[in-house]
């Protein structure tokens, strides 16, 4: 008898694998519309699509296969760089997610783990568009880890407020590209009310 899970066609029955391809399917999915949705940045999707599967060279990755780097956050430099603590817990990063989250009309929440995230990524709310939404979280994810690697490489560090200038002046020229297509029509005035 042979199971085919995940495309991989398994000769022995295994259950843990079976439990973990079914598991997985629903978050799967919603994650693939998270990150490929109508209108994503390549760039900017690529770079979630790979902190999504905690893939991305953090520091405490790195110290973790053997390779003689501190394992403290670029960030900080108090604690473990992990992709959580990074992207998310970080008082850098929690401060630009406030800024993002404030001007999306949020109150202000931390996101704790990667899967509080990906939750509040998924989830139709009346706050606003899913699209802003989610274009707004990878541009965030991806100048958060381009910050820290400026950091780390240039040496050079910008404010919670500049990295979210950066973020501001992003959207609005993608918007502004993408303008025509239906979904992106109600966006600007979207991003622009709470200026
Ligand atoms: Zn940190």
């Amino acid at each position: 008898m042979s199971w085919e899970v995940d495309s991989e066609e398994l000769t022995n029955f295994s259950s843990s694998k079976t439990w973990n391809a079914v598991r997985n399917r629903g978050p799967t999915r919603n994650w693939t519309q998270n990150i490929w949705f109508k209108g994503h940045v390549p760039k900017h999707a690529f770079t979630i699509w790979i902190a999504h599967q905690d893939r991305l060279p953090t520091r405490s990755r790195l110290s973790s296969w053997g390779m003689n780097v501190s394992p403290l956050c670029c960030l900080c430099a108090v604690y473990e760089e992990s992709r959580d603590h990074l992207l998310l817990r970080c008082e850098v990063s929690e401060s630009v997610w406030e800024l993002v989250l404030q001007r999306l009309g949020y109150n202000p929440f931390g996101f704790h783990t990667w899967t509080a995230f990906s939750d509040w990524l998924s989830m139709r709310d009346k706050v606003t568009s899913r699209t802003l939404k989610r274009l707004v979280a990878q541009a965030t994810i991806s100048s958060i880890w381009t910050e820290r690697n400026k950091r780390l490489h240039e040496g050079e560090a910008r404010t919670p407020q500049g990295i979210f200038r950066i973020i501001d002046r992003f959207i609005r020229d993608t918007i502004l590209g993408k303008i025509k297509r239906k979904e992106f029509m109600s966006l600007m005035q979207q991003w622009l009310r709470r200026e």
